[in-house]
């Protein structure tokens, strides 16, 4: 236990420069409050909140001043004091990325490559499948981003995404959560059978008008609408697209974003599949589409699509809705790769095995026979397998099952606390990656 009244004194003395290191204080989190000081400082295994008002926060009473953990109840005075650390909508600016956070720990390593790009973030994003395969609730999700913006002092506003939901019931429980935007995943409601665009479209057009109607035109809530129409198995041709925000926009559903399904292939956590002429003829108008609508194109699926990001960033002009998720799972699962051989082989069994299981939650065209058996590679090879597109969306799937058994599960959040300085490094590189590609700009310093 750290004690918090010589830096307390500093503060309060207005030292110019405070020494936040040697104290475990998060340097960005110093925060004024009537005359007094809240921040997060590190405790080795957690992080807390120190505050000199008592009963601000509920806590522990150290030496005058509260010391309160990092759960619900502190998530919500802070985003009662500081409007900041609240999901807000981002939408409407130019350009946006959504970066799923299934662990509750990228975002420091999220919010480093936003502050050095003009991309705004999405932190928060999670579907049901998600919150399913993780044991998590939105709550937990928006409290995690919540606590991430405050510890960095992150003031650029961020969105929350109640990401692919498909029923009222779950879009009433995201926004009433607080969640800043909603992906109406209207799949469930495409009729691939029928014979033209408005037998095929019309069933989905209809559920988006009652879900706008029931939740988005009254405007109650300060969120913004998505409609995905990406997760079939056919392409959505540039004139079914039109098709599509005709006939929303004649029925009055106003949505910031819409993500068809591209031609060629968007599986998850591997770079684009298919022909490259033929994508970018494509994007080109559906990007024209919506342009001339006045919404801007999502783009799902968007982890490492390394190749076709430049082609995107062509034709989008800056503004664009990226998602990505899964990566920044693959991303701590290689620092696992890279400082607990003996934990990777572990998880590695445990995704073959259940691999099959997986699979029904998630298309992809994984060759198992292309991963190498673990017991041929030397420890030092194993980072080397988050290069091969088979073995990342081996673990990229079965992520709902590693973390699913218990020990496993507590294994790598001690170590992932252990290499939290790793893990935010690597994701502003990899994250960092995307944003300079599609937004078409290096990032800033
Ligand atoms: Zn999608």
């Amino acid at each position: 236990m750290r004690d918090y009244t010589g830096f307390i004194r500093e503060y309060a003395s207005g030292a110019p420069r405070l020494d936040c290191a040697r104290r475990g204080v998060y340097p960005g989190s110093v925060n004024a409050l009537e005359g007094g000081v809240v921040f997060m400082a590190d405790e080795g295994e957690e992080d807390v909140l120190v505050c000199t008002h008592p009963g601000l926060f509920a806590g522990q009473e150290r030496g005058g001043l509260t010391v309160a953990p990092l759960n619900h109840g502190s998530a919500d005075v802070l985003r009662r004091l500081f409007p900041f650390a609240k999901p807000a909508p981002v939408l409407s600016r130019d350009a946006t990325c959504g970066v799923g956070d299934r662990l509750g720990i990228a975002s420091p390593g999220h919010i480093r490559a936003f502050e050095a790009s003009d991309v705004s973030p999405v932190l928060a994003q999670q579907s049901m499948r998600e919150l399913k395969l993780t044991n998590r609730s939105f709550a937990d999700v928006i409290d995690a981003a919540t606590f991430s913006v405050f510890r960095a002092g992150y003031r650029g506003g961020f969105g929350a995404d109640g990401d692919h939901l498909k029923t009222p019931e779950d879009i009433f429980l995201a926004l009433e959560t607080g969640c800043s935007m909603i992906t109406l995943d209207c799949s469930d409601h495409i009729r691939r059978e029928a014979p033209d665009a408005r037998g095929i479209y019309g069933g989905a057009i209809a559920f988006a008008k009652r879900i706008y109607d029931e939740f988005f035109a009254a405007g109650g809530y300060a969120a913004e609408l998505e409609i995905s129409i990406d997760e079939t198995d056919a392409p959505t041709s540039p004139e079914q697209h039109r098709f599509i925000a005709r006939e929303l926009l004649s029925r009055g559903v106003k949505f910031a974003t819409l993500a068809p399904r591209f031609c060629g292939e968007f599986q998850k956590g591997i770079d684009y599949i298919g022909g490259l002429a033929q994508f970018e003829r494509e994007i080109e108008i559906h990007a024209g589409i919506a342009r001339e609508h006045g919404y801007k194109l999502s783009i799902h699926s968007g982890s490492d699509k390394f190749s076709v990001f430049p082609i995107i960033a062509k034709h989008v002009q800056g503004r664009f809705h990226l998602k990505t998720a899964g990566t920044s799972w693959l991303e701590a699962m290689r620092v696992v790769a890279e400082t607990d051989p003996a934990l990777y082989r572990a998880c590695h069994a445990k995704a073959l095995a259940s691999f099959g299981e997986a699979k029904q939650y998630y298309h992809v065209t994984t060759n198992l026979g292309n991963v190498p058996p673990l017991e041929t590679l030397s420890d030092g090879a194993l980072p080397a397998l988050f290069e091969d597109p088979d073995a990342r969306q081996l673990i990229h799937i079965t992520y709902g099952f590693i973390l699913g058994d218990g020990t496993l599960r507590a294994r790598l959040y001690a170590l992932w606390r252990r290499e939290r300085r790793a893990y935010s490094d690597t994701l502003f590189a990899h994250i960092g990656r995307h944003l300079a590609l599609i937004a078409g700009k290096p990032l800033r310093g």
